[in-house]
């Protein structure tokens, strides 16, 4: 079983040939960290001084990781997917922007894609990001149980309205939904407010999900807590595993306030406490669902023997593993054809505003290079397999 992952002929079933050579030339230019910077910066540039260069993005990096610019546009790519049973996550990937009618449209598109997907086996999962729906440094001040201005209560409280009303929408028309995490000095605001709509929605069965960054070695606790509070106040927990992806960040403001570093030591230790909360809530699925959001083979063995040596079915409701659109589709479209249940992100939205989500990728697998290295050795497989 532990070979699965190197089936390039179901990995790539769905990929043509000129699709796997610009992958294979992408992934090339993206573990060259100067081409990475310099191709950043000079993109930057050339989308403010409204350059032509978007069509060139759409046709290379864009398609690659990106669905397409609205929810219909990805259509052909999802139908394609789900033709080998692997589900998409819409996920509309406009960030950064800061003000109240940015994140009310966010909020609406969530709302627009929850109606979109109720009745589309292909689409089983809404998702948001926090810091799509209100502003970064008010979910931070929260954190920081500073008092708010009684404009910046106004302000919370549309927060408070957005995550409400998609949840509410989620658990009417039965789309489950994942809210994604972010920084450490802002995340607890994001938290308490998910943990609010756990306990109004999943009384019966997980409809939303929050997101446990493993590289952070405080989330054990914080979930056996919680486990604590739900089963006194009788909901059930959804949470999406992932390892996180923002240390540089959070190791350098840890040093520069000089607070202690909430990330693990190392890489050794983010996998143990990766597996050990993935054991642990296994171990209490009665309660609990399970995103295994993640690129890591072992991390997806792992999952897929604890089921395998389960009375658990393979398809059940509560088990999911998840990789992002044009990323290791070796994980992904292997454990479909095992019967897994398995979702990539599909990220779209206009070329412009998802380029803080591209230039992400590729900075991630730049300083991921061992990824990266793999995603080439695949695909250099597949493309010899196909010509013999
Ligand atoms: C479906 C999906 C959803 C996601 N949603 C989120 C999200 O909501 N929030 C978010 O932050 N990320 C999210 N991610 C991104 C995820 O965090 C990255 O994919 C992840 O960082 C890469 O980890 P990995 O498990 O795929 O693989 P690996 O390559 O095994 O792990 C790399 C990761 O290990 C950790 N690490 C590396 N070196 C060290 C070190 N020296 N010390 C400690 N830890 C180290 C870092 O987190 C690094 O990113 C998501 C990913 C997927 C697939």
């Amino acid at each position: 079983m532990k070979k699965l992952f190197n089936n390039t002929e179901t990995a790539f079933a769905v990929k043509s040939d000129s699709e796997l050579e610009r992958a294979f030339f992408l992934f090339k230019l993206i573990k060259s960290e100067p081409l990475v910077k310099i191709g950043t910066a000079v993109t930057k540039f050339a989308l403010k001084s409204h350059l032509p260069v978007e069509g060139l993005i759409r046709y290379t990096v864009f398609d690659h990781f990106c669905g397409g610019i609205s929810e219909e546009d990805c259509m052909p790519t999802i139908d394609k997917m789900y033709t080998k049973k692997v589900h998409s996550v819409l996920d509309y990937s406009v960030e950064g922007k800061e003000d109240e009618s940015v994140f009310d449209h966010a909020m609406e598109k969530t709302l627009e894609i929850i109606s979109f997907v109720k009745e589309k086996d292909a689409i089983p999962f809404a998702v948001f990001k926090p810091s799509g729906f209100g502003r970064f440094e008010l979910y931070q001040k929260i954190t920081e149980k500073k008092e708010l201005s009684p404009s910046e209560q106004k302000e919370w409280e549309n927060v408070v309205n957005r995550y409400d009303a998609v949840a509410k929408a989620s658990f009417e028309k039965d789309v489950p939904l994942l809210v994604d995490a972010e920084e450490s000095w802002m995340q607890t605001a994001a938290d308490d407010l998910i943990e609010e709509m756990m306990e109004k929605y999943n009384k019966e069965k997980v409809i939303v999900f929050g997101t446990l960054q493993l590289y952070r070695h405080d989330r054990l606790d914080y979930l056996k807590e919680m486990y604590q509070r739900a089963k006194s106040k009788g909901f059930k927990i959804g949470m999406k595993l992932v390892r996180g992806a923002y240390m540089e960040k959070e190791r350098e403001r840890a040093e520069q306030f000089d607070y202690m570093d909430p990330i693990c030591k190392d890489k050794a230790s983010t996998d143990r406490n990766y597996d050990e909360v993935m054991r642990y809530m296994f171990e209490n699925l009665g309660d609990m669902a399970i995103f295994n959001g993640t690129h890591n083979e072992e991390s997806s063995y792992l999952l897929m023997d604890l089921i395998n040596n389960s009375d658990y079915d393979k398809t059940d409701s509560r088990l999911w593993f998840g990789q992002l659109y044009g990323m290791s589709d070796n994980i992904s479209y292997n454990l479909a054809k095992e019967g897994f249940n398995v979702a990539k992100y599909l990220p779209f939205g206009p070329v412009k505003d998802v380029m803080p989500y591209l230039i992400r990728r590729a900075e991630e697998n730049t300083s991921v290079a061992g990824q990266t290295n793999r995603e080439l050795e695949l695909i250099k497989a597949e493309k010899k397999r196909r010509k013999s």
